[in-house]
């Protein structure tokens, strides 16, 4: 199970397999977020061997700065922006092809916003037009990924996402309680 590294802002950072989050722990730069895990990591890591069977998630102790990075509309970033799901006809499928909303023929450029994932069928259908010339529409706007988009990579990972939106949730729900402990 990968580990979920936060920003000590706890913004989502990266997802570092468990031999790296052994490092992290004996140089002291991180703390759990639940610290009931804590003790059975310690534990685990004491007999050699670690094997997380749920996710966790760490917080960096000091803040560290985070350049901006424009991520690209790379063929793998467009599908998982799109939930590898056609973007016409709203059937997922691992077997998807980019298309161009504007034909590069036409003058379509490879941007996010002229990018998106297109079953076979819809990409044959569509060809060569524009989609007011099909009669076609799309599900959603395209629109670019950011960094901020509620942590890209997590994306990647859905159990370490889902565990970190419940985090934010009852981080920011039992603010309260946090104020007056
Ligand atoms: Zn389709």
């Amino acid at each position: 199970m990968p580990v979920l590294v936060l920003n000590s802002s706890l913004q989502p950072l990266s997802v570092i397999p468990e031999r790296r989050l052994i490092v992290l722990l004996s140089k002291q730069k991180v703390t759990f977020v639940d610290e009931s895990v804590r003790s059975l990591i310690e534990e685990s890591i004491e007999a050699r061997r670690l094997e997380l069977e749920r996710p966790v998630i760490v917080q960096l102790l000091a803040n560290i700065r985070v350049p901006r990075v424009a991520l690209q509309p790379s063929r793998a970033n467009i599908l998982l922006r799109d939930d590898e799901t056609c973007q016409y006809c709203g059937k997922r499928s691992r077997d998807l092809t980019l298309d161009h909303i504007i034909p590069r023929s036409r003058g379509g450029t490879s941007t996010w916003e002229n990018l998106v994932a297109s079953c076979k069928y819809c990409n044959g259908k569509k060809g060569n037009r524009l989609l007011k010339e099909v009669n076609m529409r799309l599900l959603r706007p395209p629109r670019p990924l950011s960094q901020e988009y509620a942590g890209f990579f997590l994306l990647r990972y859905p159990k370490l996402r889902e565990a970190y939106e419940e985090f934010i949730l009852s981080a920011h729900g039992g603010s309260t309680r946090v104020l007056s402990a």
